[in-house]
C-alpha cells in the first residue's frame, strides 16, 4: 500500500466516527485520509461518513474487510453486498480481483478521490486476501499519485466576467468551501483588496479571508444576497445553503459569475451569466490580472457600500444588546460573546447543532482558512467529535502543541457521538468541547417544568419530542474517562472554565454550559428567515 503510506490511517478504534474523521483529514490536508473498517456493520457505520464526504466534495478512502472470495453468497459472517452498497456513497467502488492488482486499484482510488470534484472511494478487501501471499516480482509498482493538475478558465470567459463585474452596481463575492479547499486565500485576498468588492463567506468559506476583514459583509448577509446585481460565486453551490440562488432570497435578475471545477455544476438552479471552469485559485489569479489591467476598483463610497455598512452596524447592535444581557440562565448570544473573546485567533472551530451552529456561526469569528468544520452540505449531526479527533491528531503530528481544537456542540448534536470522549481521553487529545445545553433540539424545558410533566403521567407521551433530559451532566461523561468536566451556569463560570481548559494541554475538557432552554435566535427581518442555516 505504497500509495497510502503518506496518508493518515484512521481505523475503527474511533468507533462509528472513523470515516468522518478520515474525511476531515482530506479537507484539512488536500490528500485523502483512509478509514479501515471491518465487514458488514463496520462498513455500514462508514457509509454516513462516505455520504457526508461526497456531499462536501472532500476526498476520503474507505477500505473494508469483506467475505472470502469463495463465500460471496454463502451467508458468511457479516456478509453484505459492500461494493454495491458503496456505489451510492462514492465516486468509485471496487473489489480487487487479485493481490497483484491491489497497488493499481489503490492508486486509482486515491487519484479518483482527489481529481475532478473530490469525493469518497471504496476498496473492498476479501477476507482470504488478508493473509495470502504473492511474489513481489508479480506486482507492478505504482508511484504515489501527484496532486491534481490545475486547470485555468477560458480566456474569453475571463474577459467577459471582468466586464460584467466592472458594470455591476451592487457586486458581491461569495466565498465557498471550494475556495477553502483550493487554497485560494492568498490570491483571493489580493483580488478582494485590489477590486474593492464586498465578500460574503458560506459557513465553511469562513476564514478564507478573515471574518473581521473590512470587506466582509457577513453581518448583512440577507441584504447582500437579496440586492446584489452581480455575484461572483467562488466554490459554492447554489443549493439550500444559498437558497438555490432564487427569489425571494435573490434578485430574479442577478447575474451570476460561477467559478467551479465541476462542469456539471454550472447552471444548477440558475443559469450563470458567465461560467468559469477551472481551479479557483488559478481562476481568481486570472480575474485579478483582468481587473488590474486598467487599475479599476469598485469605489468604497458607493450607495451599495453604505447600505451594507449601515445594515452591518444595525445587526451588530442587536447582537451586542443580547450578548450583554446579564440574566441567568444565559442566552446563546451571551455565551458566544464571551467564548469569542477568549478563543485564540488560530483555533480550529468545529460546530454542530441547530441554534448552536446557526447562532455560533454569526458570533464566532474565523481568521484563517480551513479553520471551521461543521455539519456541512449534508447537514450531518454527529460529525463533531470525529472531526475534532482528526484535527487534533493532525496537530499533534505537526509539532509540539499545535493549534487549539474547539468543538462547539449543541446538546443534541453532542449526543450523536458523545462516547468519542473516550477516544480523546485514550489518546490525551487536548480538545476543548463546549456543549451549549438548552435541554433539547431547538428548545427544551427547564427542570421544574420537566418535573411537573412527570407528575402528569408518562413522559414518553407527554414530553415534546424535541426535549432532552434537562440539565444532563455531559461534564461528568468527560470526567468519567479522565478528562476535565466543568458545569457552567454564569458568565464568570464560563470565562474561568474556558480559560482553564485553554491552558490545559494534557487532556480534553468539556464545558457543560446550561443556558435558558427557551433561548432562540434574534428576531429576523424576513418571515422566511425562520430556521436553520440562514
Ligand atoms: P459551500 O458549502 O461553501 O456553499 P459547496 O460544497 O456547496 O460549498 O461547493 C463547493 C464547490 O467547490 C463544489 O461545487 C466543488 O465542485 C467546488 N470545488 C472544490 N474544489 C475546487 C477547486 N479546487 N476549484 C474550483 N472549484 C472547486
Ligand atoms: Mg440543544
Amino acid at each position: 500500500m505504497e500509495e497510502l503510506t503518506g496518508a493518515q490511517l484512521i481505523a475503527e478504534s474511533l468507533k462509528t466516527q472513523a470515516c468522518y474523521a478520515a474525511s476531515a483529514v482530506g479537507y484539512l490536508t488536500g490528500r485523502p485520509g483512509a478509514c479501515l473498517v471491518v465487514s458488514g456493520p463496520g462498513l455500514i457505520h462508514a457509509l454516513g461518513g462516505m455520504a457526508n464526504a461526497n456531499m462536501n466534495c472532500w476526498p476520503v478512502i474507505v477500505i473494508g474487510g469483506s467475505s472470502d472470495r469463495n463465500q460471496e453468497t454463502a451467508g458468511a459472517f457479516q456478509e453484505f453486498p459492500q461494493v454495491e452498497a458503496c456505489r451510492l456513497f462514492s465516486k468509485f467502488s471496487v473489489r480487487p480481483s487479485s493481490l497483484e492488482v491491489i497497488p493499481s486499484v489503490v492508486e486509482k482510488a486515491v487519484r479518483a478521490s482527489m481529481y475532478g470534484r473530490p469525493g469518497a472511494c471504496y476498496i473492498d478487501i476479501a477476507g482470504d486476501m488478508v493473509n495470502a501471499k504473492v511474489d513481489r516480482s508479480q506486482i507492478r509498482v505504482v508511484s504515489c499519485c501527484p496532486d491534481p493538475p490545475v486547470s485555468l478558465a477560458d480566456h474569453g470567459a475571463v474577459a467577459e466576467a471582468v466586464s460584467v463585474l466592472k458594470t455591476a452596481k451592487r457586486p458581491l463575492v461569495i466565498i465557498g468551501k471550494g475556495a477553502a479547499y483550493s487554497r485560494a486565500e492568498t490570491a483571493l485576498r489580493e483580488f478582494v483588496e485590489t477590486s474593492g468588492l464586498p465578500f460574503l463567506p458560506t459557513p465553511m468559506g469562513k476564514g478564507v479571508l478573515p471574518d473581521d476583514h473590512p470587506h466582509c459583509v457577513a453581518a448583512a448577509r440577507s441584504r447582500a444576497l437579496l440586492q446584489a446585481d452581480v455575484i461572483l460565486l467562488l466554490g459554492a453551490r447554489l443549493n439550500w445553503i444559498l437558497h438555490f440562488g432564487l427569489p425571494p432570497r435573490f434578485d430574479p435578475n442577478v447575474k451570476i459569475i460561477q467559478v467551479d471545477l465541476c462542469a456539471e455544476e454550472m447552471g444548477n438552479n440558475v443559469r450563470p451569466a458567465v461560467a468559469l471552469l477551472g481551479d479557483i485559485n488559478a481562476v481568481v489569479t486570472q480575474l485579478l490580472q483582468g481587473i488590474c489591467k486598467d487599475g479599476w476598483k469598485y469605489g468604497s463610497g458607493t450607495e451599495w457600500w453604505s447600505l451594507l455598512r449601515n445594515k452591518i452596524a444595525a445587526n451588530a447592535k442587536i447582537s451586542k444588546t443580547l450578548a450583554l444581557q446579564s440574566t441567568v440562565p444565559m442566552n446563546y448570544y451571551t455565551v458566544f460573546h464571551h467564548v469569542s473573546q477568549l478563543l485564540p485567533h488560530d483555533c480550529i472551530i468545529i460546530s454542530e447543532g441547530a441554534n448552536t451552529m446557526d447562532i455560533g456561526r454569526t458570533m464566532l469569528n474565523n481568521y484563517l482558512p480551513r479553520h471551521r468544520l461543521d455539519a456541512g452540505t449534508f447537514g450531518t449531526m454527529g460529525v463533531g467529535l470525529g472531526f475534532a479527533i482528526a484535527a487534533a491528531t493532525l496537530e499533534r503530528s505537526n509539532g509540539e502543541k499545535g493549534r487549539r481544537i474547539v468543538c462547539v456542540e449543541g446538546d443534541s448534536a453532542f449526543g450523536f457521538s458523545g462516547m468519542e470522549v473516550e477516544t480523546m481521553c485514550r489518546y490525551n487529545l487536548p480538545v476543548v468541547i463546549i456543549v451549549v445545553n438548552n435541554n433539547g433540539i431547538y428548545s427544551g424545558v427547564d427542570p421544574e417544568t420537566w418535573r411537573e410533566m412527570a407528575k402528569m403521567g408518562d413522559l414518553t407521551s407527554i414530553a415534546p419530542p424535541v426535549t432532552l433530559l434537562p440539565e444532563a451532566r455531559y461534564d461528568e461523561v468527560m470526567a468519567a474517562f479522565g478528562g476535565k468536566g466543568y458545569l457552567v451556569r454564569t458568565v464568570e463560570e464560563l470565562r474561568s472554565a474556558l480559560e482553564l481548559s485553554l491552558t490545559d494541554w494534557q487532556r480534553p475538557s468539556l464545558l457543560n454550559v446550561l443556558i435558558d432552554p427557551s433561548s432562540d435566535r434574534k428576531q429576523q427581518e424576513f418571515p422566511w428567515l425562520t430556521r436553520s442555516n440562514l
